[in-house]
């Protein structure tokens, strides 16, 4: 049985960019489910199979939550992703780095994402 969890915060540190995950590039919601931070000897291909169903369900239920034409505006502004993404993805360590290059936009919004504390997270 796989246990569902979504990170959406920034300062929710149970997430790990270093394992399985999957973002909306548009709006940053990011989910990983908890049995992708298992270690790496628990860590099954039948494990990693289920999760990555897992990872496909939410990202196909995820995508209906943007209308055809966010979608379509996303898709024609050849970005990595939406400023927005970038102000959410950037503190999960998650950077667009191309996006930071070529818009001051997105460089704006990475900027200005908010920071974790490096005292809160745990080794
Ligand atoms: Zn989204």
């Amino acid at each position: 049985m796989l246990v569902h969890s979504i990170v959406n915060k920034p300062d929710d540190l149970v997430f790990d960019a270093n394992r399985a995950f999957r973002c909306c590039l548009l709006c940053g919601d990011v989910y990983q489910n908890e049995q992708d931070r298992l270690p790496h000897d628990k860590y099954t291909p039948e494990i990693q199979y289920l999760t990555s169903i897992a990872r496909e369900e939410w990202a196909r239920n995820h995508a209906k939550e943007h209308t055809i034409k966010e979608h379509e505006d996303f898709r024609m502004s050849m970005r990595f992703c939406t400023p927005t993404a970038a102000t959410k993805l950037v503190p999960l360590g998650i950077a667009p780095v191309s996006d930071m290059v070529l818009s001051d936009e997105h460089r704006l919004a990475a900027l200005e994402a908010p920071r974790l504390s490096t005292q809160e997270v745990q080794s």
